[in-house]
């Protein structure tokens, strides 16, 4: 597979794992993977409440020992009020570049109850792989539902689980 690493060549691997959940409410936009879905109601949120990037940054975090999302941009400092995640998402791959790893692949899992997020994960595939630097088919993404049980499946809360996986030295 093209994107698999020459264990053999030095190269060293981390993974990560990041999680987040965010309120659902009217009067907000739903984006996730920096699309915005039909929907009645969105993320309740300091920024843009992108779950699925906020899940693949504290990934990311975790994989390169840089700490976590919160740390990085609190939700008590004004100049992170609505900002696109895709943006946060901009700035961290600065700094997992800065320490010398590369991504390899990430996969996530976001657990909402509706919209189906099928169809938009090519859009989103499309937004997070250049900033990512990596091929959209090394963007794992996939959908479950509450199935009607506790917060999310009642329709009040969205959450995402991701896993990244990177490389460095070699
Ligand atoms: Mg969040």
């Amino acid at each position: 597979m093209e994107n698999c690493i020459d264990l053999e060549a030095g190269v060293k691997i981390k993974a990560g794992l990041g999680y987040d959940l965010h309120r659902l409410v009217p009067g907000r936009k739903l984006i996730i993977g920096g699309v915005s879905l039909p929907s009645e109601t969105g993320c309740l949120a300091h920024s843009d409440g992108d779950v699925l990037v906020h899940s693949l940054i504290d990934a990311l975090l975790g994989a390169g020992g840089l700490g976590d999302i919160g740390q990085r941009f609190p939700d008590s400092d004004p100049a992170y009020k609505d900002i696109p995640s895709l943006e946060l998402l901009r700035r961290v791959m600065i700094e997992v570049r800065a320490a010398g790893l590369t991504v390899i692949n990430t996969d996530s899992v976001v657990i909402l109850e509706k919209p189906r997020l099928g169809p938009f994960f090519q859009p989103m595939r499309a937004n997070l792989a250049p900033l990512l630097g990596i091929e959209p088919a090394h963007i794992g993404l996939k959908a479950k539902t509450g199935e009607g049980l506790g917060e999310i499946g009642s329709g009040q809360a969205v959450a995402c689980w991701t896993v990244a996986l990177l490389g460095y030295g070699g």
